[in-house]
């Protein structure tokens, strides 16, 4: 045997085991795996031990699920954020799983260019157990997950936030689960990376990126969209979603994203749909269940 042989030994062992790991991800049925974060063997794509060690649950703003500082006293808690005090938040409710922060910021940005959907699986399940989701899932009339420009698609080949939405209504309990729908909502405006943008020159270039189909309009009438996304970042994807929702006659609309970004510095570093997408623990809401004085919407 030559030199070279143990490397190429290792190579090809290495490659088996991420075969394994991506038919190990895919399935149904159980398979031993590795975990995705720590790596050990077997496990599930995400063991439990990481999901527990990584999931801190926070308060977060009831409308655009900001993390909200930790007074140290429970009944202090503020219901909303600074910002959507100021200016009221378009979306009726935001709840986030998980902040955009180690490890999740990895994943997302693997499960939205490294073609790893079985990670979708995985991180559905664990945004079924956010908290406040049960009591939207039971309300909701329509999942929706935000589509992307038909450009995109036809690049990517899936949707990420589809994916999402689909395995965490498959961990959902049945009778609370509403249905989902990808016809209800149309990302018309493919648009160049927004990273580098504010907040206000994304909501401006952002503002008509989404239509409800005429055929729909009838569906989005009157009804309880949740829409389902993978990291919300400003929050401009998810208003122009929202707009056109309420455009179309929806009477409320909320988002369940995977990973909520916590600074500027996050947005920056945010996975971006080149355009596609603004977005962002057990997942989160406010920590106080009676709202105090909701901030006015704008219209
Ligand atoms: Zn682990
Ligand atoms: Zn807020």
């Amino acid at each position: 045997m030559t030199p070279r042989s143990p490397r190429i030994v290792r190579r090809l062992a290495t490659a088996c085991l991420s075969l394994y790991d991506r038919a190990a991800a895919a399935r149904t049925w159980h398979l031993p795996s590795r975990c995705r974060i720590c790596q050990h063997w077997p496990q599930r794509t995400l063991c439990d031990r990481c999901v527990q060690a990584f999931g801190e649950a926070f308060a977060r703003c009831r409308t655009c699920a900001q993390r909200l500082p930790d007074t140290g006293d429970a009944a202090a808690v503020q219901d909303w954020c600074v910002d959507c005090l100021r200016v009221p938040s378009p979306l009726d409710f935001a709840l986030a799983c998980r902040d955009y922060a180690h490890p999740w910021s990895g994943l997302a940005a693997r499960l939205k260019f490294a073609d790893d959907l079985g990670l979708a699986r995985s991180l559905g399940r664990m945004m079924t157990a956010t908290p406040g989701l049960r009591a939207q899932l039971a309300d909701a009339d329509w999942v929706v997950p935000l589509p992307l420009s038909d450009q995109r698609q036809r690049e990517r080949g899936y949707n990420q936030a589809e994916a999402l939405a689909r395995a965490m209504l498959a961990h959902a309990p049945r009778l609370l689960r509403p249905r989902m729908n990808t016809g209800l909502l149309r990302r018309v405006l493919h648009t160049d990376p927004q990273h580098a943008r504010s907040r206000d020159d994304r909501l401006a270039r952002l503002r008509d990126a989404y239509r409800v189909p005429p055929h729909a309009a009838a569906l989005v009438d009157g009804r309880h969209i949740l829409l389902v996304d993978d990291v919300m970042t400003t929050g401009a994807t998810l208003a122009a979603a929202t707009r056109a929702l309420r455009l179309a006659g929806a009477a409320q609309v909320g988002a369940l994203v995977l990973a909520r970004a916590l600074t500027a510095d996050d947005e920056a570093q945010a996975p971006q749909d080149a355009g596609t997408r603004d977005n962002a623990g057990p997942c989160s809401i406010s920590s106080s269940s009676t709202p105090k004085s909701r901030p006015t919407r704008a219209t």
